[in-house]
C-alpha cells in the first residue's frame, strides 16, 4: 500500500485544474473556474497489483503572479509540470519553473512533464518537447483534458514510476 503527494506547476492556463478535475472527477467544463477553493484531490488506483493512494495538489491561482512558496512543494513525492502545446511561452517558461524548484531545494524529487490541449493543436512540436524532457531526465506525456486523452496514462506512469523509488 502507498500513499504519494504529487504537486502540478506551471503557467496559468495550461490546464492543471482542468487535468486534475478530469483525472479524479471525469469531468471538463469549459466555463467553470476550476482553479477556486480546492488544495487537493485523492485519486486511489492499483498499479501493477499495488494499491496506491495519490493526492493531487493544484494551485490556487498563484502560478499567475509568481507566488509559489516552499510549503507547496513541501513532502512531495513528485512534481508534474504542466505546458499548453498550443503556447510556445508556457513551453519555454518550463525552464524556469524547473529552476525554481531546484532553488526552493527540490531537485530530487520526481518530476514528468505534461503537453496539455492537443486537442487544439500542436504548435509545440512533440519532437521538441521530448528533447526538453529528456535533457532534464524526465518522462513526457501529451494529454487532452477536455477529451481525457492519456490524462489516466499521465497519473499511471507517475505512480509506477514512484514505486520503483
Ligand atoms: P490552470 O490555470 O492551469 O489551472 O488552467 P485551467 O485548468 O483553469 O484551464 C484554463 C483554460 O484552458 C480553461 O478555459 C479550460 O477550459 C481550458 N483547457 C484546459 N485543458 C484543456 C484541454 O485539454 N483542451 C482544451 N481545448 N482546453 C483546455
Ligand atoms: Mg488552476
Amino acid at each position: 500500500e502507498y500513499f504519494f503527494k504529487i504537486v502540478m506547476i506551471g503557467d496559468s492556463g495550461v490546464g492543471k485544474s482542468c487535468l486534475l478535475t478530469r483525472y479524479a472527477e471525469d469531468e471538463f467544463n469549459e466555463s467553470y473556474t476550476a482553479t477556486i477553493g480546492v488544495d487537493f484531490r485523492s485519486k486511489i488506483l492499483t498499479v501493477d497489483n499495488n494499491f496506491v493512494k495519490l493526492q493531487i495538489w493544484d494551485t490556487a491561482g498563484q502560478e499567475r503572479f509568481k507566488a509559489i512558496t516552499t510549503t507547496y512543494y513541501r513532502n512531495s513525492d513528485a512534481i508534474i509540470l504542466v505546458f499548453d502545446k498550443n503556447s510556445h511561452d508556457s513551453f519555454r517558461h518550463i525552464n524556469d519553473w524547473m529552476k525554481e524548484i531546484n532553488d526552493h531545494g527540490f531537485e530530487n524529487v520526481v518530476k514528468m512533464m505534461i503537453g496539455n490541449k492537443v486537442d487544439l493543436g500542436n504548435d509545440v512540436s512533440k519532437e521538441e518537447a521530448e528533447d526538453k524532457a529528456r535533457s532534464f531526465g524526465i518522462e513526457y506525456v501529451e494529454t487532452s483534458a477536455k477529451n481525457s486523452y492519456q490524462v489516466d496514462l499521465a497519473f499511471i506512469n507517475i505512480a509506477r514510476q514512484l514505486i520503483k523509488e
